[in-house]
């Protein structure tokens, strides 16, 4: 079992034998071999526990310090300029989130400002930090803590949703107006694409074990018996460990995560409620010689197929009233599946789960399209561009839903059936 000084070794120290690693999704405690190429999946739920095709820490440690430095500019610099009949807009990214602060849409702004700005930089300075430690030999207390919170930030912030959010936004300006995309709208798009590429070559199985070997065991040893895997890292830990920091990352590792099933049951019913709102009020309202016209989801759909931009349409469609709905539906199969102590369909759950925490953050798409076209037209009573009442119930309701998901121990899926077993 690793102890805290092994758990901090170099990688010099790393071995070749298999490590015993408990899988975050069924916490099946497992020997993992150390494979050159191709992936490892769990021998329970079938879900990936490791990709080596592709991967190298030194490419995801260049895309990293290439996307942080994209970033700065992507937030400073000129996104998109209008001009037309002698009037001139620019939109920044800061300026997005001030108009919105501005109109007195502060939680809006806020979560924009998080999820847009400081996650993306935060996310990027902590993984260089930690892949820069791993290639330099210094890896210290402070990298597991560190690595953790940086594999925690992964799908809160946001790059390649917002990139997604400046397509949109871009293709509803350019049939109407000359739109001249700046420097900080290609820098922008170079960090979504290299966020995208970090995601694909980052090796995080290995990166966990450079910061701290796993314990290698032979299967009868009686380890396996009742051991935790830490849900932070998947090392793992005798029984007596519950409760406790992991010596690792420096997550508290339980059994089971007290609380989680009412704590997620809370944000999806949360969710349920918010959801109406979402699809019943504008999530835009736009003002154009004096009168105001509201766009609800659905309405700006049908414009965008009426516009014949229907790809466009199908992605907001998509994104904004499809994928929330599938969300809270496959958290309550998840719920019922609990409560009802099924053991049917325990491979499907696993990969309804783990598609719900991919997938709900794309939500933010229709968003992040407000904020990069409402600093374009801000032209008084002529013309302007403000949220509506919806704008602020689909963000809560993406929020809740990834929080929901993110707290939600899934391993209570699989204990029906471990205890049958
Ligand atoms: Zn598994
Ligand atoms: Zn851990």
């Amino acid at each position: 079992m690793a102890t805290s000084d092994a758990a901090h070794a170099p990688a010099p120290f790393l071995s070749p034998a298999p490590i015993l690693i408990g899988c975050p999704d069924c916490a099946t405690i497992q020997l993992m071999p150390e494979i050159k190429r191709g992936y490892l999946t769990c021998c329970t739920c079938r879900g990936a526990l490791e990709r080596k095709t592709g991967r190298s820490l030194d490419a995801a440690l260049a895309c990293s310090l290439a996307t942080l430095a994209l970033l700065f500019p992507a937030n400073l610099c000129l996104l998109l300029k209008v001009s037309k009949a002698g009037l001139i807009a620019k939109s920044y990214l800061f300026s997005g989130v001030a108009v919105l602060w501005s109109h007195g849409w502060v939680f809006t702004a806020t979560v924009v400002a998080l999820q847009a700005v400081a996650f993306p930089l935060l996310r990027f300075g902590l993984l260089s930090a930690v892949l820069l430690s791993i290639r330099f030999g210094r890896v210290g207390s402070w990298t597991g803590p560190a690595f953790r919170w940086c594999c925690r930030l992964d799908l809160w912030a946001m790059p390649d949703v917002f990139l997604l959010g400046f397509i949109i936004g871009y293709s509803r300006l350019a049939p109407f107006v000359p739109v001249e995309i700046g420097a900080g709208g290609w820098c922008l798009i170079g960090a979504a694409l290299l966020t995208m590429l970090t995601r694909a070559t980052h090796d995080r199985r290995e990166t966990w074990r450079r910061i701290g070997r796993p314990a290698t065991a032979t299967p009868g040893t009686g380890i396996e018996a009742d051991a935790i895997g830490c849900s932070g890292c998947d090392l793992v830990l005798p029984p007596t460990a519950s409760g406790t920091r992991c010596p690792r990352c420096g997550l508290r590792v339980w059994r089971r995560r007290p609380g989680s099933l009412n704590t997620a049951f809370a944000l999806v019913l949360a969710g349920f409620a918010l959801y109406p709102l979402a699809n019943a009020y504008p999530l835009s309202v736009i003002t154009l010689a004096g009168g105001q016209t509201g766009h609800t989801l659905y309405s700006s759909v049908m414009r965008l197929v009426e516009a014949n931009l229907l790809p466009l349409a199908c992605v907001i469609f998509i994104t904004s009233i499809g994928i929330p709905l599938a969300k809270l539906a496959g958290m309550c199969w998840l719920f019922l599946s609990v409560r009802n102590q099924s053991r049917r369909h325990l491979v499907a759950k696993a990969r309804t789960f783990r598609l719900i925490e991919e997938i709900s953050r794309w939500s933010n798409a229709d968003i992040f399209t407000l904020v990069v076209y409402m600093p374009l037209v801000q032209f008084g009573q002529l013309a302007n561009v403000n949220l509506g009442q919806g704008a602020p119930a689909l963000q809560a309701l993406v929020v809740v839903t990834m929080l929901a998901s993110g707290l939600f121990d899934q391993r209570l899926v699989w204990d029906p059936a471990r205890r049958s077993a």
